[in-house]
């Protein structure tokens, strides 16, 4: 089905599912003869303009099915800046909760595998991944503890209880050069994964990072950090295949 995003001067983001009725808002409604156009702006029936246009990527993941807590996107940009994933990367994550991750990484990547244990999570990050039309993502009901099935990966990324258990896997299943990331939210999970890593000859170890996104109030001369922010996700380890 078309969807469209209507947008105020201020930033206010609509999601508009079904352009073949009316829109109803705070605003009054946007006709649908009006949600037809795919670019520009559009007036309301009380004459509020709104910016018109087709969802991006990022417009559809802020529209996914939730489960599992997903990793927030300030801690995917820091993955994919420091691993340097593109167009030819083939990715293996784990687990797959929401696929947010996988999803946001299959939009980059040349091919992606998700595993996941749980059957009801599977099913939520396969309509995600569903939703946002990704075709290079398959996502298999699995125990990465088990093993990897891929071969000459170029990044594994783990976000799960016990990530020190995948190291062994990780290290068959990476080429050389290769990274291995893992997301935890508590440093006990990032101290022991660190050190399975530290005590292996196979992987180098590049760092461990939070990320700490700030956001700003722009209005006029209000111009100060928001109040409130988010404390804390998770830590990020990266280490390297050699
Ligand atoms: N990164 C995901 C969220 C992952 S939550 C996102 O951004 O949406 C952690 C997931 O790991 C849960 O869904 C859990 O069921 C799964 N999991 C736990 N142990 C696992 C294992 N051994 N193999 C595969 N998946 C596992």
């Amino acid at each position: 089905m078309a969807n469209r995003i209507l947008i105020t001067k201020e930033g206010k983001r609509y999601f508009v599912k079904d352009i073949s009725k009316d829109y109803h808002m705070e605003y009054g409604f946007i006709s649908k003869a009006d949600l037809k156009k795919k670019q520009g702006q559009v007036k309301t029936n009380t004459g509020t303009e709104l910016g018109i246009f087709e969802p991006s990527f990022s417009d559809l993941y802020r529209k996914i099915k939730r489960g599992p807590q997903i990793i927030a996107r300030k801690d995917i940009g820091l993955i994919m800046a420091e691993t340097g994933i593109g167009k030819n990367s083939i990715i293996l994550d784990s687990g797959a909760g929401s696929g947010a991750l996988c999803c946001y990484l299959a939009n980059y990547a040349k091919k992606v595998t998700a595993y996941e244990i749980r059957e009801d999570f599977l099913n939520i990050s396969k309509y995600n991944a569903e939703f946002l039309g990704l075709k290079n993502l398959t996502i298999k009901n699995k125990d990465i503890y088990q093993g990897i099935d891929e071969k000459n990966l170029d990044l594994i990324t783990l976000d799960l209880p016990e990530p020190w258990n995948v190291v062994e896997h990780a290290s068959k299943a990476l080429k050389s050069g290769g990274y291995l990331v893992s997301y935890s939210p508590t440093i006990p999970q990032a101290m022991d994964f660190a050190n399975a890593i530290l005590e292996r000859k196979d992987f180098a170890i590049i760092k461990t990072s939070e990320v700490i996104e700030r956001e700003w109030e722009m209005e006029g001369r209000k111009v100060r950090p928001k109040s409130r922010m988010i404390g804390h996700t998770g830590f990020l380890t990266f280490a390297r295949k050699i």
